[in-house]
């Protein structure tokens, strides 16, 4: 059976299940999407592509943008990139303080906030404009100028964002910020409101199903070496507290954010990119999660 067939059926089943999530309100903007929303795209690496439902609606790709940062900063820093931050599930939520100083300011992975807060002080010292080098970078990944910041999102994550202001604050005090924490700040949150449909998600997250290489225009955008490791924090670290869950359930490397939106990679194959904003308690994508089960299951695509 042809992935398109097995999606749209799965995707008709999950649409029609009860959904348990809440949204996530703790940034303001966030909850003003339509809570009902639901889409899906994959895209091959034999470029076929194909969505249901909501898939070219907009959200806020929130944490799933921590994968693309660290992209970005791998390519400058290379292997160094490990003294400032590490590889191991965390095992707690996203937005902890808790291991941060028995680990002396060395956050466990780069997908919970803390490892992403150092890694974009990383990229404030080697980009000359971050915002826009970034995006440039972002923008190149997935062949397409569109992609964006929402700056009311932005904002609004800036105006209650005490916690990642704690988390950079207290790095920063075991010496493993280098800029100034508020504009550190000011850039994490614009990357964390970067908005995409799921299109063009699962189009940009395709060079890494395909070796780190741009799908369209052939260049290497990180190492075939760097897109596997990529791929494997992903696989660990990828879903707060909940990724052994997703290995588990669903098989696939992947990420989720708390816009609702997941992204999954099966190397040598496909990105599939689910958008729900209904999160379960540790903060996924209630159907997004339930809906990739079902399709790895039916189609027989998990890793494992
Ligand atoms: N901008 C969000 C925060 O820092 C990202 C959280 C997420 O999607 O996991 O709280």
């Amino acid at each position: 059976m042809s992935y398109k067939k097995i999606i749209e059926e799965v995707y008709e089943r999950v649409k029609n299940q009860e959904d348990t999530g809440r949204l996530a309100t703790y940034i303001p903007e966030l909850a003003n999407v339509k809570a009902a929303s639901f889409g899906v795209h994959v895209s091959t690496i034999k470029k076929e592509d194909f969505g249901f439902g909501d898939h070219l609606e907009k959200f806020s790709i929130q944490s799933i943008s921590k994968v693309l940062t660290l992209s970005l900063a791998y390519t400058i820093l290379g292997e160094d990139i490990w003294k400032r931050v590490d590889v191991e599930p965390s095992g707690t939520p996203f937005n902890s303080l808790l291991q941060l100083e028995a680990d002396n300011g060395i956050p466990r992975n780069p997908f919970i906030n803390a490892g992403a807060i150092v890694v974009a002080d990383i990229l404030m010292s080697n980009l000359k404009n971050p915002k826009e080098d970034f995006l440039q970078f972002v923008r190149s990944i997935s062949n397409n100028s569109s992609i964006n910041y929402n700056e009311k999102v932005a904002a609004s994550e800036k105006s209650v964002g005490f916690r990642n202001i704690a988390l950079c604050n207290f790095i920063k005090s075991f010496g493993n910020i280098h800029n100034n924490a508020e504009e550190v700040l000011d850039f994490y949150f614009n990357v964390c409101s970067l908005e995409m449909n799921c299109k063009e998600l699962s189009d940009l997250f395709l060079f890494l199903a395909n070796g780190g290489k741009n799908i369209q225009t052939g260049k290497q955008i990180v190492t075939k070496r760097q897109a596997k490791r990529l791929n494997a924090i992903m696989q660990t670290c990828g879903f707060y507290d909940e990724a052994g869950e997703f290995s588990f359930r669903v098989g696939l490397p992947g990420k989720s954010g708390v816009g609702g939106g997941i992204i999954a990679v099966h190397p040598d194959e496909f990105a599939i990119a689910v958008w729900s904003p209904r999160l379960n308690k540790k903060g996924n994508s209630y159907k997004g999660f339930s809906f990739l089960e079902e399709f790895t299951t039916v189609s027989k695509s998990s890793i494992f």
